[in-house]
């Protein structure tokens, strides 16, 4: 007799599959959120004519939502915060309860110059639908105020007839680049970038393929041996440098970002040729768009990506699947040199001049746009940019007229000689118009800095001390990379809720004259009220001072 053994039944189950991270090559394009779902229903720039020919007209009640709150993005339209809400209600309100009927208007710049007859209509349009404002960006933009829905056909119209374009100043987009300020007339770059961030801008603004990327894109380029770009911390950036065989050309690094959990970008280790570079960044920005996490916003930053791939993989991915060749290797960027915040009076290469000067926290006006653009025909000069640390340059200035042109700008307010501490404080649009800020920054930083340059007049700083004031952990002025950063909350002092700020010590970039880039800790505990901001940094500037050892 025979005996049939029946073996154990096992259940083999499937091996469990990670939870996707909504990469649209490893996981399809299922969206996984709100976000996602709205950006692949219709193509976000799409909502340009539903502005022109129906938000405008209608007015405010008639924008559907979606739109309002998304898609309006795209043009670089954000509605602004309701003015009279204080910053401890910022995280009890939704967006819709903080939310104005005006809107604020990024216009992007790209690094480029603005005309006399560019800044002309900046200042027309500032003055017509903005009641007056106009605010330099941390990324060379200007930003308008106060404006209207129904303002903003004309608007836009005015800006287009002189080649000023809103288009992706804002939304998960390849945003306005930062190049830099010198570009083309430096006497010591080392490549003029001018010609790849034209190419970039003509070729891919607005392509309907790279307007839905996870989150932003931040490009930044340049030739210039200061690094005046902040590479470290864009999602690409190229820097120039010299190949011992094959010349000028460009540095790369990926994937560096702020916010709330920054990471400095990597470098790949490569060189591009000029010719290489276009193909490159749209090699990297494709990168992002498959592969970049579209689960969770806060999670959607090409950082993450790289801090699951790691440099070398990404170069290989760059090389072999989007690019169908290697790179050379290349050089690093040498120690910088020079200043990178372009303020006072420069010899071009051209033998003009360019004259920087400071509008205090990056704030100008309608008027003070208008009085550039006569003061520049004043001087022989047809080119102003904007900076990355808000400054502005007058550029081509015939040695001649550098006197006058000194002299007008400060009549203008625009000061080229600024107090260290005025020169080097950034802030954040904050309280007065931005729907996430607990408390403001801009006024209140242009009063510390000025008291601080008053205070401080005595001391002897080899080197200034940066200060950022940003009104919530977002980081827009960068409070990661300052010698003094500071990230607004609501503190509680004597009991009572105070806004102020939570302070971060000891960042900086290459740039900064520091030998590597490093991200500012956080000190335990350590909170300034806003009112007693300038007390303390003195006392900190003095400590330090004293305590320091030689080298530091
Ligand atoms: Fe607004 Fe915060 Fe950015 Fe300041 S840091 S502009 S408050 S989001």
């Amino acid at each position: 007799m025979t005996t049939t053994v029946t073996p154990p039944v096992r259940t083999v189950r499937p091996p469990r599959k990670a939870r996707s991270n909504g990469q649209w090559a490893l996981d399809g394009r299922e969206p996984l959120n709100d976000n996602e779902a709205f950006k692949q229903d219709g193509s976000p720039l799409a909502v340009r004519d539903r502005i022109v020919n129906i938000y405008g007209p209608g007015g405010y009640e008639t924008i559907a939502p979606d739109d309002l709150n998304g898609r309006f993005r795209w043009w670089g339209l954000y509605t602004q915060r309701k003015q009279g809400i204080d910053g401890g209600r910022t995280a009890r309100l939704d967006a819709s309860e903080l939310s104005d009927r005006y809107f604020l208007q990024r216009v992007r710049l790209d690094g480029g110059s603005l005309s006399r007859e560019q800044l002309r209509v900046l200042g027309s349009v500032s003055n017509d639908f903005a009641r007056g404002t106009a605010d330099i960006t941390d990324r060379q933009n200007i930003q308008l105020h106060w404006v209207e829905i129904g303002s903003v056909p004309e608007l836009w119209q005015r800006l287009e007839s002189v080649g000023l374009t809103t288009i992706e100043g804002c939304g998960d987009t390849p945003r306005g680049f930062l190049v830099s300020p010198v570009a083309g007339i430096a006497k010591d770059e080392v490549i003029d970038p001018t010609p790849l961030a034209r190419a970039i801008k003509d070729t891919y603004l607005g392509d309907p393929e790279l307007a839905n990327l996870p989150r932003k894109f931040k490009t930044a380029i340049t030739g210039s041996p200061s690094l005046d770009i902040l590479h470290e911390i864009n999602d690409i950036s190229f820097v120039g440098v010299n190949h011992p065989e094959l010349g000028p050309g460009y540095d790369l690094w990926v994937a560096g970002a702020l916010s709330t959990a920054p990471r400095l970008g990597q470098r790949l280790g490569t060189f591009v040729t000029p010719e290489d570079a276009l193909d490159v960044w749209y090699g990297v920005i494709r990168i992002f768009r498959d592969y970049g996490y579209r689960r969770l916003r806060n999670k959607a930053r090409l950082k993450f990506l790289m801090a699951e791939w790691g440099p070398e993989r990404f170069r290989q991915v760059l090389q072999d699947d989007y690019l169908g060749r290697a790179l050379p290797d290349g050089p690093a960027p040498e120690e910088p040199s020079g200043d990178s915040d372009h303020i006072g009076v420069h010899e071009q290469k051209d033998g003009r001049f360019w004259v920087g000067a400071k509008p205090p926290v990056g704030r100008l006006s309608g008027d003070v746009l208008l009085g550039l653009a006569d003061l520049a025909g004043r001087v022989g000069s047809d080119r102003v940019r904007t900076t990355p640390l808000q400054n502005l340059l007058l550029l081509d200035v015939p040695a001649d007229r550098v006197d006058d042109a000194v002299a007008g700008l400060r009549e203008l307010g625009l000061d080229p000689d600024p107090g260290a501490f005025t020169r080097s404080t950034l802030a954040c649009t904050g309280l007065e118009f931005c729907k996430f800020a607990i408390v403001e920054t801009k006024k209140l930083a242009a009063r510390v800095s000025a008291e601080l340059d008053a205070r401080l007049a005595d001391t002897d700083l080899e080197r200034r001390i940066t200060l950022t004031v940003n009104g919530c952990p977002n980081s827009c002025a960068r409070i990661q990379i300052a010698d003094i950063g500071l990230k607004g909350q609501i503190i509680t002092v004597d009991g009572e809720q105070v806004p102020g700020f939570q302070v971060h010590l000891g960042g900086g970039l290459a740039t900064d004259g520091r030998a590597e880039a490093g991200l500012g800790r956080t000190v335990r505990g350590l909170k300034v009220p806003a009112s007693g901001l300038t007390d303390y940094v003195e006392r900190l500037v003095r400590r330090y001072l004293d305590q320091r050892v030689p080298e530091e």
